[in-house]
């Protein structure tokens, strides 16, 4: 079987390349495109393609790719829209591997160049791999290829890929990540993904050896779950870092109109965030930094910061930048505070963590010794570097004719250098403009040449605290993602299908509405191990007062129809009922209520159920994204959870992590806990029972909604006191 992953190779590596629409006039686009890869310096072969036109730059203009007397890995289209599927077409009989599709004019333009788009997503059907359209293509310093314009973008190569479906911003941010030393293995600007799309690249680049960080500027998604399933699968193996907008409702808007992309709401992407361990960068700014930060450090690092600053006064905003990042500034153990106070003099200096050194130009051995007692203590995972005049010409302003010589100079550099390497320990190292005085562009200048040192030596030099700080917590988190736990490889339905499965199966096939009422619900819930409080249906009041009879004392009474799924709106519900008077009474008035306020709907009957003790009352419900299909929802019942939104959200399939993790990202967790006289209650029974609805969603695609509301929680168990599922429009004939 072919790999279609590694197909995506032909996008990036082609031996043989035709650009189609590039006519004489050098100013076309695809003409420009042509020169930016001689430019660049591809070494394949490339062949260029026109409807009229016999030469330009030095290459013969061939009327199609049929005529081109060669195999051909990729095309590049750059002509009129409407003009594409033509194109396409007959690069499937040439049989060429790939093709990206530059041109603007399709969905992102309306309904017409929908329907051309819909055209190209047809023919690719046919066996070619289509990137785009709308977009820039690729960028592969290894494949000699690039994006217009890129024909001066670095030709070396570097350990970080790039995804976006915008073109400018493909540009964008790599020109801006270049300055900061960043280099890139791969850049593609997929455009409208009508073929190829983000799960498709992050797949390909999670398994592409040379790459070792992904990052992403991303408004939406074609294929959610895949997405999420293959960022899942890698979390911990590569660094994913993805820049992900449109999370306000504006931004929302602007993104579905930019790329046709639906953005997703916030609490979809918190749950991706949360299950996938992916870093999510809120500026481009801190994708840069974190990027940064990975290039230096790829394994991540350690949440234990030892601050060492040349200065007291930010000692105080690292501080705040690193406990608001989530890091942690342990307290000095009485040995290491000791070995500093035989190097440190007693005055100007501050002796803890942050650590104060009081002079930003230390004496070499003195610095030295300083790092080396910081590094060596085991409370110490990395060690920051503040306000230490690594600049001559600024040691010069402050020091005049007393600053060091320009030896003595590149030895405070390199012991930096030598620590890290030393106590292999991460060294960070913060730089801010203003220590150069921003205005003097030479100092500037000479701030880069330092920056650059220190990067070359895999030390990340960061502007401020807050980006360093921020930086290093993505970081951090990424260590920890490595002990995700994951989720088993399983297909939804299984072979032999459960007694659950058989049910739901059965009654979908008698159903005459999507809506299933309370009984059917609970008695497809109870085989996947969900406890439920069994109703009875009853169609009479002596119906009734049997069933309660058998049942026990006290019950409670509910409408039966699946057109009243709110049962307590119309007056439908009826609790503590302790006697045969009680169940009269409630039939009568349960039938006229439903008679009154819900006038069309079919009354099936009463069900008669036992009435629970108090406890706690908690909701676990299931709707369906439109990218990443299933999500679980839990919270903490009642009307209150309608007002506060208390409630956490994880795509399905759960895993145990997930269960316990979702139930404690709610703030009502602490009543779960035990709170004034309220007892605890059972929490690794509702992580249990978490994992059981996560599993019945999985095996029945049917159900499009469920919920369980409430679910009453005890110190030992829990019971499903009410259930509703809404099947999918189409699985009821
Ligand atoms: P609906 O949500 O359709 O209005 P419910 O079946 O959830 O109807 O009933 C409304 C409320 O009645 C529940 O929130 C719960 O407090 C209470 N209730 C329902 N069934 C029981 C039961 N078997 N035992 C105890 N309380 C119940
Ligand atoms: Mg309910």
């Amino acid at each position: 079987m072919k790999d279609k992953i590694k197909e995506l190779d032909n996008f990036f590596l082609p031996k043989s390349m035709a650009i189609v629409g590039v006519s004489e006039a050098l100013t076309s686009y695809g003409a420009r495109y042509i020169q930016a890869l001689l430019d660049f310096g591809f070494k394949g072969r490339l062949y260029a393609v026109n409807h009229n036109g016999e030469n330009v730059l030095g290459f013969k203009i061939y009327r199609s790719v049929l005529d081109i007397p060669d195999e051909l890995d990729l095309a590049s289209i750059c002509v009129p829209a409407r003009f594409t599927p033509d194109i396409l077409r007959d690069c499937v009989k040439k049989e060429v591997k790939a093709a990206i599709i530059l041109s603007a004019g399709f969905s992102e333009a309306g309904e017409e160049g929908r329907e051309t788009e819909n055209e190209l997503i047809k023919i690719a059907g046919q066996g070619i791999r289509i990137m785009g359209p709308n977009c820039f293509g690729t960028y592969c310093p290894k494949g000699g290829i690039t994006i217009v314009p890129g024909g001066g973008f670095p030709k070396q190569s570097g350990v970080t890929s790039l995804i976006a479906q915008s073109g400018q911003l493909s540009e964008g941010i790599t020109s801006r990540s270049f300055g900061e030393g960043i280099r890139y293995s791969k850049v593609a600007s997929y455009g409208n993904a009508c073929n190829l799309n983000e799960a498709d690249l992050l797949e390909y680049l999670m398994r592409d050896e040379d790459t070792k960080i992904f990052t992403s500027y991303l408004e939406g998604v074609r294929d959610g779950r895949r997405f999420f399933a293959t960022a899942r699968k890698y979390a911990g193996k590569k660094p994913i870092i993805l820049w992900k907008v449109g999370l306000t409702g504006i931004g929302a808007a602007a993104a579905a109109s930019h790329t046709g992309s639906l953005a997703g709401s916030v609490s979809v992407w918190d749950a991706f965030f949360r299950q996938t361990r992916a870093i999510k960068a809120g500026t481009l700014e801190e994708m840069i930094d974190t990027n940064v930060g990975f290039t230096c450090l790829p394994q991540g690092c350690g949440r234990r910061i030892s601050l060492v600053s040349g200065g007291g006064a930010g000692t105080v905003v690292g501080a705040d930048a690193c406990e608001s990042a989530g890091l942690i500034m342990p307290p000095l153990t009485p040995e290491t505070e000791a070995k500093l106070r035989e190097v440190l003099p007693p005055t100007g200096t501050s002796i803890k963590n942050p650590l104060d050194i009081g002079n930003p130009h230390p004496p070499l051995s003195q610095f030295q010794s300083i790092l080396e007692t910081v590094a060596s203590s085991d409370q110490t995972d990395v060690i920051v570097i503040r306000r230490i005049f690594f600049s001559i010409k600024v040691s010069e302003i402050f020091s005049g004719t007393t600053a060091p010589s320009r030896e003595e100079q590149q030895a405070l550099l390199d012991i930096p250098v030598n620590i890290k390497k030393r106590f292999n320990k991460p060294v960070v190292i913060i730089l801010p403009e203003e220590i150069t005085t921003v205005e003097n562009i030479d100092l500037e200048e000479e701030r880069r040449q330092i920056r650059d040192f220190f990067f070359k030596n895999n030390i990340p030099v960061y502007l401020n605290e807050h980006r360093a700080f921020t930086a290093l917590s993505h970081l951090a988190e990424f260590r920890d993602a490595s002990s995700l736990e994951q989720a088993p490889e399983r297909s939804g339905i299984a072979e032999t299908p459960s007694k659950g499965r058989t049910i739901l199966s059965g009654i979908i096939k008698t159903a005459s509405t999507p809506v299933l009422d309370e009984i059917q619900c609970k008695r497809v819930m109870k085989e996947y191990g969900i406890k439920v409080t069994k109703p009875v249906l009853a169609k009479s009041k002596d119906d009734a007062i049997d069933a309660a009879r058998r049942i026990g004392f006290p019950v409670v009474m509910k409408i039966v129809s699946p057109q009243i799924t709110h049962k307590s709106d119309i007056g439908g519900v009826r609790v503590g009922l302790k006697s045969e008077a009680d169940i009269k009474k409630a039939y009568k008035e349960i039938m006229k209520a439903a008679k009154d306020n819900a006038p069309g709907a079919v009354i099936e009957g009463i069900s008669v159920q036992k009435m629970t003790e108090k406890g706690l009352e908690l909701v676990i419900g299931m709707s369906k994204d439109p990218q990443f299909g299933p999500m679980i929802m839990f919270g903490l019942g009642g009307t209150l959870v309608e007002i506060l939104k208390d409630v956490a959200f994880r795509f399905v399939p759960l895993t145990g992590q997930d269960a316990r993790e979702m139930i404690r990202q709610v703030k009502a967790y602490r009543l779960l806990e035990g709170y004034r006289g309220q007892p605890p209650v059972d929490i690794k029974y509702i992580e249990e029972l978490l994992l059981k609805v996560s599993r019945m969603i999985e095996e029945n695609p049917e159900i499009k909604e469920m919920d369980i509301n409430p679910l009453i929680a005890y110190g030992k168990g829990a019971v499903a006191v009410d259930a509703r599922i809404i099947l999918e429009e189409g699985a009821v004939r």
